[in-house]
């Protein structure tokens, strides 16, 4: 991955959540508040803006720029949670990071999911970003040798398994823990967009 792909890896997200911010927001209105989808179309739509201004050097700087702008612009669990993530994601990258590989990604996605359960103490069950999150990090591991394409495919296809593991949870994390055994048989709005983020990084890296 280089600096060009990373920017397109963030310009895929933020198209995507824009396309789905409807989607999410009605996950979110069944077993949260109604504004997943607003708040990260508000969120990523400022990381475009934002990236475009510093015109990020590094891998590192694209992904610590988008965590900090998502952490500002961003209410509600899943700016910081998000925020936190790619922060985390681009501190553990190696500094002078023009390109890097899919071992230092599958690394520096590792410190991201420890920085999100560090912040919000979720574990794995818990129906959170982390069930899709914590999946999608292991396949990535698995197939980093196979380089990037490989491994970003394996993590979007076990994100997408861990959203859908979600419906049947009871949720203990967040808004819809509040729901208690009501929230089950509601897929996950904050692992959805997970999922989102994961199949964005497959299709640029492709
Ligand atoms: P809010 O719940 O404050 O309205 P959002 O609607 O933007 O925030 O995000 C809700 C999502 O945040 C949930 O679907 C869940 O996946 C995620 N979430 C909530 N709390 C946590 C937590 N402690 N750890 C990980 N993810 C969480
Ligand atoms: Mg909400």
């Amino acid at each position: 991955m280089d600096v060009a792909l990373a920017r397109s890896w963030i310009a895929a997200i933020a198209a995507a959540v824009a396309e789905q911010a409807d989607y999410l927001t009605q996950l979110d209105s069944a077993i949260g508040d109604a504004d997943h989808g607003v708040n990260l179309n508000r969120g990523f739509t400022a990381v475009v803006t934002a990236l475009d201004t510093a015109d990020p050097r590094t891998v590192a700087e694209v992904l610590v720029k988008t965590g900090t702008t998502l952490v500002s612009k961003v209410g509600g669990a899943a700016g910081p949670l998000y925020g936190t993530a790619f922060r985390a994601i681009g501190k553990a990258l190696p500094a002078d990071s023009s390109t890097v590989d899919a071992a230092e990604l599958g690394v520096a996605l590792r410190a991201g999911l420890a920085a999100v359960q560090k912040l919000g103490a979720a574990v794995p069950g818990d129906k959170t970003i982390v069930d899709a999150y914590g999946p999608a990090v292991a396949a990535f591991e698995e197939a980093a040798d196979d380089g990037l394409p490989a491994a970003a495919r394996a993590a979007a296809e076990a994100a997408a398994e861990g959203m859908r593991a979600t419906t049947e949870l009871h949720a203990r994390k967040g808004r819809a823990s509040y729901l208690g055994p009501r929230s089950v048989g509601h897929q996950d709005p904050g692992a959805t967009s997970t999922w989102l983020i994961f199949q964005a990084l497959a299709d640029v890296a492709a």
